[in-house]
């Protein structure tokens, strides 16, 4: 099997990039728990906004969102966030 660029060090770079800026999760956002386990749903991951199925680039800062481990997972290939009908404004 051909390499996978998630693999590779540009991808690995970007993901320290998003991290290290310590941003809510741009779906639901609510903070992301930085420090928990990597299977946490709860944890940091490196979304697309633009998913990589769509065309979006793998590598681009611009395309690079920080979400949590659950919402990543659970949003599809949606390509705007679904925000809670009672979204409140006080955070
Ligand atoms: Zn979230």
């Amino acid at each position: 099997m051909a390499g996978n660029p998630r693999n590779g060090r540009p991808y690995r770079r970007l993901c320290a990039w998003l991290r290290a800026q310590r941003l809510p999760c741009w779906w639901c956002g609510h903070e992301i728990g930085y420090g928990l386990d990597a299977r946490h749903p709860l944890s940091f991951t490196l979304d697309h906004q633009v998913p990589l199925s769509k065309g979006g680039s793998l590598l681009d800062r611009a395309n690079a969102r920080a979400a949590h481990r659950r919402c990543n997972s659970s949003r599809g290939n949606r390509t705007t966030p679904r925000r809670p009908e009672r979204a409140s404004r006080r955070w």
